[in-house]
């Protein structure tokens, strides 16, 4: 890790520029004048909840907070600067206040206790184009410990699919054109069908899903913007300004296409999505009651939680020893069924999450330019906390709860593996869902 002896608060609020934002952090990109270690580089801070209606403070703090050390240390290739001084951090954060989507701002704000930031390289500023695609869960699950009701429904049908029907019913935006199995399935047909259903969610949505994301100049673009849509098509893609909405996909898609087809990057992230995921939630949850039996057992507090933070947060040296683990042939004997081996699964669940949440960011180049290829960067590789397992466990059920209720004919099957058969049967309404 290196580390500098950086004072951001030499720089103005004006001289960064809001990007985008996560559930955990908010991007802003360095515009200042030319500087040894900011220019090219985002700064990506952490929010805090805001304050419940008619409480003035803050929401609660997270009891187990993640500090952007450990952050940085868990990715190893950021940069941590020494920060801001708070009032720095207060003038900056109203600064930039407006510039945050405002279903954002009414529940969370830059958390402005906090001392440190992390700057990253700046993937998306300087390039006409650059596309994030979030591909989530790229696989189905072992069904070993899957329940009689969850079995038919999850392996056909893939985690993000289902997730994305619930959203729906709660009203909520949802990429509901797109499959991730088909992103990931090394397929030139079916790749082409993700592209187009991430496209057609995107347009339809007006940008608001958070499986693909498209920057211009490190500036979101977005379907609606009309002047900027239009600059960004003209300047990506050679089209004139009033090429139809069409042909900027067929653009955008042919463009995408051969980066997806030459990178072994999304056969890595399933088959670590899926290994570190072997007992699937539900097996994982199975695990986790019987390590609390047993302890009740062994005349331990009944109402002890295996999963209490305080004692399951990983160190470093429980994420390095885990690696070592998990790499060597020794680790079938480490991942059996059992609560002695709990631990093991916790830490293989929350690493397995952070895959499933990451991010690729792709740029194009214009045509004409003479520079190498583009090439594909994985972003987000955000350490989970032990915290948000419960969470996740209520979430499972609920995803399955709501895709059982769905008439089976209108359920769309999601295909494991590089198939193209049910591709050339299945009419394109039926696939879309
Ligand atoms: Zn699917």
């Amino acid at each position: 890790m290196l580390s500098l002896s950086l004072s951001l608060s030499e720089t103005s609020p004006a001289e960064w520029k809001y990007i985008s934002e996560g559930g955990a952090t908010v991007v802003f990109s360095y515009q200042g004048p030319n500087h040894p270690v900011l220019t090219g580089k985002v700064l990506r801070l952490r929010k805090t909840p805001r304050a419940r209606e008619g409480n003035g403070t803050p929401g609660d703090p997270d009891p187990h907070p993640i500090t952007d050390e450990f952050t940085v240390e868990f990715q190893q290739k950021v940069i941590s600067p020494r920060v801001y001084g708070n009032t720095w951090l207060q003038a900056f954060s109203a600064y930039h206040e407006p510039s945050r989507p405002l279903e954002r701002r009414t529940i969370s704000m830059i958390d402005i206790s906090r001392r440190t930031g992390v700057l990253a390289l700046d993937l998306i500023g300087g390039v006409s184009c650059a596309v994030e695609v979030k591909p989530k869960w790229g696989f189905l699950p072992n069904p070993i410990h899957l329940s009689q009701e969850s079995r038919p429904i999850k392996t056909r049908n893939c985690r993000t699919c289902m997730y994305a029907r619930l959203k729906q019913t709660e009203g909520k935006n949802a990429a509901m054109h797109y499959c991730p199995l088909d992103l990931f399935s090394g397929s030139r047909k079916r790749l082409e069908y993700a592209l187009k259903g991430l496209w057609d969610s995107w347009v339809q949505s007006n940008g608001s899903i958070n499986n693909l994301r498209v920057f211009s100049h490190g500036k979101i673009v977005r379907p609606n913007d009309g002047l900027t849509f239009q600059a960004w098509s003209r300047e990506s893609f050679s089209l004139p300004p009033d090429a139809a909405l069409t042909s900027i996909k067929s653009r955008f898609i042919d463009s995408l296409l051969p980066e997806f087809l030459h990178t072994s990057l999304l056969n890595h992230i399933s088959t670590l999505q899926r290994s570190l995921d072997s007992l699937d939630c539900e097996g994982f949850a199975k695990l986790v009651e019987l390590t609390r039996i047993e302890s009740a057992g062994l005349g331990d507090n009944r109402d002890v939680n295996p999963l209490d933070a305080d004692s399951m947060q990983p160190t470093m040296e429980d994420w390095v020893s885990f690696v070592d683990i998990f790499l060597s042939p020794e680790h079938q004997k480490n991942s059996s069924f059992k609560p002695s081996n709990l631990r093991y699964h916790t830490l293989a669940y929350l690493l397995s999450a952070t895959f499933k949440d990451c991010s690729l960011i792709i740029t194009l180049r214009p045509r004409s330019a003479h520079e190498e290829s583009s090439s594909i960067k994985v972003i987000d590789l955000d350490f989970k906390s032990v915290n948000k397992i419960p969470g996740w466990f209520n979430l499972d059920e609920k995803i399955v709860k709501v895709y059982a209720n769905i008439h089976a004919g209108m359920r769309k099957e999601c295909i494991e593996g590089n198939s193209e058969s049910e591709y050339d049967s299945c009419p394109t309404s039926t696939r879309a869902g």
